[in-house]
């Protein structure tokens, strides 16, 4: 985002609550003590990563249209088309060197506040340090609070889990963890460990085959496998099903086929909540069941754009966009058709039959994602290091093209 103000010549100053750039790409092997991630008392971890992640998308997709994640031609590094997450991250790093963002960011300071400023349409941003102290040294001159033009709202939605609801599961005896506090497999050896799974996504898939190497075995479920994929998977100790019907207090789970197996282990995997605790919009803005309302095109709320928005609620081209709206070379349309566009959204999405949870998940109306998602569940231990997939690679020239850079 801040590479995309600085193309756009739009000044910019950028709040991180740690001490670097990479946000969820700087793994850590610490997790947190609620291995369920709900206690509001525990200490958060940002990252969801896990030790063998590889991204689940080739590296011409994930980078940047003016400074490309291409292999490293002059040192060691991952040459692979899904590289490991040590590998994106340091593409993180040489694009902050790259684009010299690191003048205009403010490391440990975390957002306690932002406000709109009625009188004047402003944003008034209040942080402290992370250490807890008020007082920020580095560019933030001593001041807690500071009044800004516009807000970016970007920090990163693999944080907060959500947790399935499951009949009896408050009286089953097993352990219950989320996919956020996985790192490795090792915890799980010999137990025969059962794995909750919504939609089928990659890094779903990598975890269940990670667990099964080292778990007597592993029980998959999820609400959107096919009758025939079902059973058991060629080549490891591990199952598919449907989804879970209750928990039982002898340490069974029965599926919605009723069949039951004992578990020692339910693993939530993969949903996580929208939290934005420190905005302050008056109610212009709310949050039911993880749909984000009211915003156009998941980015602009129609009453206050461009002057606040928000990235990657889903996956898109929004950083350009938001700099070009702020920098006044874009124009958005009108608040009354902004207002349209998002009524008409909605009643699609209903129509659809797509529950509300799932309005910012655009995933399936991408090519490239619906095409990575056929492969994974077709070769699940070869679609990392499979070659290009050109339909890929054209959509991201084709999206790219709509916004040009202008860098
Ligand atoms: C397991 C997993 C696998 C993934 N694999 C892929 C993949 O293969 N390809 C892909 O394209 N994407 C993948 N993603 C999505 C990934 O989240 C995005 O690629 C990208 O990291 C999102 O960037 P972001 O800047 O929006 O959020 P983040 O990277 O999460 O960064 C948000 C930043 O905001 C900071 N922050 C949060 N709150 C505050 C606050 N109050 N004050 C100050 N700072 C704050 C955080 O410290 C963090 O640095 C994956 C995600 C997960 C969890």
């Amino acid at each position: 985002m801040a590479a995309s103000m600085i193309s756009h010549h739009v000044a910019v100053v950028v709040f991180e609550h740690e001490s670097r750039v990479g946000g969820t790409w700087v793994y850590t092997s610490s997790t947190e003590t609620d291995p369920l991630g709900i206690d509001p008392a525990r200490a958060v971890v940002h990252s969801s990563l896990y030790k063998s992640l590889r991204t689940n998308l080739p590296r011409e997709v994930m980078g940047f249209s003016n400074y490309l994640f291409l292999p490293r031609v002059d040192g060691p590094g991952d040459l692979s088309r899904s590289p490991s997450h040590e590998e994106v991250l340091v593409y993180l790093e040489d694009l902050a060197t790259e684009f010299r963002l690191e003048e205009m960011l403010r490391f440990e300071k975390e957002i306690i506040e932002v406000r709109m400023v009625e009188k004047d349409g402003k944003w008034k941003v209040r942080w402290r340090m992370r250490n807890g102290s008020g007082n920020g040294g580095g560019g933030g001159g001593g001041k807690e609070e500071e009044v800004f033009d516009a807000v970016v709202v970007c920090n990163g939605h693999y944080t907060e889990p959500r947790i399935a609801e499951i009949p009896g599961i408050d009286l089953w005896p097993g352990k219950q963890m989320h996919s956020h506090n996985y790192r490795t497999p090792e915890p799980f050896q010999d137990l025969e460990c059962f794995r909750c799974l919504f939609p089928p996504a990659a890094s779903a898939a990598d975890i269940s085959r990670d667990i099964a190497k080292v778990a007597k075995e592993v029980h998959v479920a999820s609400r959107l496998y096919e009758v025939e994929t079902l059973g058991i998977q060629a080549g490891y100790y591990m199952w598919l099903h449907p989804m879970i019907k209750k928990a039982n207090e002898d340490g069974e789970v029965t599926f919605l086929d009723e069949n039951s197996v004992c578990a020692d282990v339910i693993l939530h995997y993969p949903r996580y909540k929208y939290l934005f605790f420190f905005l302050e919009t008056n109610r212009i803005m709310t949050i039911d069941d993880n749909r984000v309302r009211l915003l156009y095109k998941h980015v602009f709320p129609p009453h206050l754009a461009p002057w606040l928005s928000f990235v990657r609620l889903p996956w898109k081209y929004q950083s350009r966009w938001i700099a070009g709206a702020l920098s006044g070379r874009i124009a958005l349309p009108s608040e009354e058709e902004i207002m349209e566009d998002e009524k008409d959204l909605y009643s699609k999405l209903e129509a659809l039959g797509i529950p509300k949870q799932y309005s910012h998940c655009l995933a399936n109306s991408q090519k490239m994602y619906l095409e990575s998602s056929r492969k994974r569940h077709a070769q699940p231990e070869v679609y990392h290091d499979e070659g290009g997939d050109e339909t890929r690679i054209s959509q991201v020239h084709e999206d790219s093209a709509k916004y040009p850079s202008h860098r």
